[in-house]
């Protein structure tokens, strides 16, 4: 969450009678301002998040185009459900039961 998106939380969200101190309280911290101690640990999670947000970047990429070869390849998936599931009531869309 953003400082701004956290103030207009605050001007939504927050009972009226408490508005007025969260706004005058509220700012942004920099990474210089923390305690000497902290900053480099601060600065290893702000690397973890970059990573986890590049990871799933590249897991929602990766997803994609499974997708896409599952579309593009339907045929030879058929075909290979075929040989490996014998017998097999799948009518393409759903499993057919006799009734
Ligand atoms: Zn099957």
């Amino acid at each position: 969450m953003t400082l701004e998106e956290r103030i207009a939380e605050i001007k939504t969200d927050k009972p009226l009678s408490q508005q007025r101190t969260r706004l005058r309280l509220i700012r942004e911290i920099l990474p210089s301002e923390l305690p000497e101690t902290l900053r480099p640990i601060w600065a290893a999670l702000q690397k973890a998040e970059a990573d986890v947000d590049k990871a799933w970047a590249e897991w929602d990429k990766a997803r994609a185009a499974w997708r896409k070869a599952l579309v593009e390849n339907r045929g030879i998936l058929e075909a290979w459900h075929k040989s490996i599931c014998a017998n097999c009531p799948w009518n393409g869309k759903e499993i057919v039961f006799e009734t």
